[in-house]
């Protein structure tokens, strides 16, 4: 260990350009065997790691950085897991610079950071290569029941811990795969289905049931699953779109990005997707802007260009340093030929059905706001027109109304519409109703909603030991 003074930092190299914006598959390789061993040898095992302080779910990154150095990947891959239900997911996709490897001290010192994420992949795919990973054998099952609502990254680790335990798990879904925002959010580029249905088949063969086209509060109500089940979870994520009121916004091709973004990633799945093949989510030889600068922007760009758009422009109010979105994202964004406007702000969109150009008018950062980010200001008489054939809003998200949705008027949600939870046991104003996830913290990371996922099932065993106590003592 130690040789951050030796060896130089490598993360598994990028797919050439030319070649990545052709498909929609991952654009960075895999580690070899050596390359993984001897990037985790740079880790300078700190007495108090701030890699792991930083990482939501505090994985034990020094030690399985250590058990990579020495060839151990099987125990490395035990211990990873011992923590994280998805490390290979969280490996791909986790912000890696805003946590786990921008708290490295070898980073801190100038040395380049260890690459974490890239060996918490490697060893999770090679556990996968290798059959290590396997179904959960339950050793005594337990008679009570726990309906999930929302198989995304929240409710599968939840359900799986406590499955481990021996609980009957019921997941629902409204949509036709478990996966939530990993099937149909997330683009193939930064992680392919594949890795996401592994997972999720395993689950199955776990045992756990997965109710798919079942929306809760349409089709099954809230109160209905009360009865049927001990304890439940609500962990549906977060879908309405923010919008940006501008006039001419009620024209044609005109879109949120979420119907963008599921249209194409249900297309790689091979689904029919009619607004895709009439052409309307299709944006082959058109003009695009996308409006937004997080996470959901950057994958409606980069998705655009695979799509063989004419052209990709990006507009955000602020500049780049001042990005929401993951600057890693951003310069795989600029690298494949998207055009931003930073600084820029859409003021009116124009057309007589069909939106034909948009006006923008430039910005300049001002003196820090309440939350400390310099304020965006408009520059006066600085407006341009940019001629465009389909605009998509990638604005954020708020959650849905859940209380009028479930028809469950005492469930109590935040000034912002996100469900309210006792921070200690996961639980609503409703006895025996859990929530976690984005619907609880509002839209935010993949490795977040695992941590509550996994914080929440603690929580429900203990709901459900003390439930299952006071009948014995009732009888
Ligand atoms: C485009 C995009 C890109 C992103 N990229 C990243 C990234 O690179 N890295 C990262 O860490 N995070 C990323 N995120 C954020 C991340 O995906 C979310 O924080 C995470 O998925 C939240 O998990 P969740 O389980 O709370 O909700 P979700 O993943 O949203 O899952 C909720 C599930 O609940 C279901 N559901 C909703 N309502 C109902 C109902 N009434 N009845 C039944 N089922 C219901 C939904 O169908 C869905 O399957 C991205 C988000 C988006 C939108
Ligand atoms: S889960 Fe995310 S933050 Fe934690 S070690 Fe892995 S990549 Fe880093």
């Amino acid at each position: 260990m130690l040789k951050f003074v030796e060896i130089n930092q490598q993360n598994p190299k990028k797919r050439k350009v030319d070649n990545r914006v052709d498909d929609f598959k991952e654009i960075y390789d895999e580690f070899i065997h050596d390359k993984a061993k001897q990037q985790s040898s740079r880790c300078s095992q700190c007495g108090v790691p701030f890699c792991q302080v930083h990482c939501p779910l505090h994985n034990n990154i020094p030690d399985w950085l250590k058990l990579t150095a020495e060839g151990r990947i099987k125990e490395a891959s035990e211990l990873a897991h011992s923590t994280n239900n998805m490390p290979e997911i969280c490996g791909r996709i986790c912000p890696q610079d805003r946590l786990c490897e921008g708290n490295c001290v070898i980073e801190q010192s100038g040395h380049g950071t260890v690459t974490i994420g890239s060996v918490e992949k490697y060893i999770t795919d090679t556990a996968w290569k290798k059959g290590w990973i396997k179904k959960i054998k339950v050793e005594k099952e337990i008679d009570q029941s726990i309906g999930i609502i929302g198989a995304g990254p929240a409710g599968l680790a939840c359900a799986e811990e406590l499955r481990k335990l021996g609980y009957q798990i019921t997941v629902y879904d409204r949509y036709d795969r478990p996966g939530g925002l990993l099937i149909y959010g997330i683009p193939n580029f930064k992680l392919e289905k594949y890795v996401v249905e592994r997972r999720t088949n395993l689950l199955k063969a776990s045992g756990i049931k997965f109710e798919k086209n079942v929306e809760i509060g349409t089709y099954k109500s809230l109160k209905e699953l009360r009865k049927k089940h001990d304890a439940l979870l609500i962990a549906t994520g977060v879908y309405k779109p923010r919008e940006i009121d501008l006039p001419g916004n009620q024209l044609k091709n005109i879109f949120p990005a979420m119907d963008f973004l599921i249209a194409s990633n249900r297309k790689g799945l091979g689904d029919k997707v009619e607004k895709f093949d009439n052409g309307m989510l299709n944006v082959e030889n058109k003009n695009v802007v996308v409006i937004g600068g997080g996470d959901t922007a950057m994958d409606c760009v980069r998705t655009a260009i695979r799509q063989n758009a004419k052209s990709v422009k990006c507009i955000y109010r602020r500049d780049k340093q001042n990005m929401p979105g993951s600057i890693r994202e951003v310069n795989n964004a600029e690298e494949e030929g998207v055009k931003f406007l930073w600084l820029s702000n859409p003021k009116k969109f124009i057309g007589s059905e069909k939106v034909s150009s948009l006006i923008v008018e430039k910005m300049q950062l001002g003196k820090p706001d309440s939350s400390g980010r310099k304020k965006p200001e408009i520059i006066p008489n600085s407006n341009f027109e940019i001629k465009i054939d389909i605009a998509i809003k990638a604005l954020g998200f708020d959650p849905e109304n859940i209380p009028n949705l479930f028809n469950e008027p005492d469930l109590a949600v935040s000034e912002w519409g996100t469900i309210k939870i006792n921070m200690n046991s996961f639980q609503t104003s409703i006895p025996g109703v859990f929530a976690a996830g984005d619907i609880v913290r509002g839209a935010s990371l993949v490795v977040w909603a695992i941590k509550d996922g996994r914080d929440a099932a603690v929580s429900i065993q203990k709901y459900l030991q003390s439930k299952k106590l006071s009948k014995i003592i009732a009888a």
